[in-house]
């Protein structure tokens, strides 16, 4: 099961405060916090980090504001801040939306065409994992 559905099951299904991100989550987290047009393809480390970073505290909750920031923050993707053509006129968040505050620059080539970097990503990071295990497991630590 990934990332997206667990964190989905847990949440909507049993009330718990998981981070649910989706492409939709996405967008709109990098738009409002790094003004940035697009998310890119892959979900990077460093958007797990904004997700997280944005999320209601969990430790003031029982699940149901966390839940309701998931599902509000999809509807926002999904149905306000889409990908090509963003209602900013009626957004709830226009007035801290960095992308918007920026003038609502397009993505460059990069961008449109390139999901990300190498760097920061999940693959850097599960490679950066797999080093350490090998090299754990080839000195006898595990
Ligand atoms: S202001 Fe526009 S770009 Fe920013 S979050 Fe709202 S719809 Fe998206």
């Amino acid at each position: 099961m990934g990332e997206y559905t667990a964190a989905a099951v847990a949440c909507f299904a049993f009330e718990q405060p998981e981070v649910v991100v989706d492409t939709n989550i996405r967008r709109v987290l990098v738009r409002v916090f790094d003004a940035r047009p697009l998310a890119g393809k892959t979900y990077t480390a460093a958007q797990r980090r904004l997700a997280h970073d944005a999320f209601p505290d969990p430790n003031l909750d029982d699940g149901g504001v966390a839940c309701a920031w998931n599902i509000a923050s999809m509807e926002l993707g999904s149905l306000v801040c889409t990908s090509k053509s963003p209602k900013c006129g009626i957004c709830p968040v226009r007035d801290m939306c960095a992308w918007r505050a920026a003038g609502s620059p397009a993505p460059t080539e990069e961008q449109k065409t390139r999901g990300q970097a190498w760097h920061g990503t999940d693959r850097q990071v599960r490679g950066a994992l797999m080093t350490l295990l090998r090299d754990a497991s080839a000195s006898g630590s595990i």
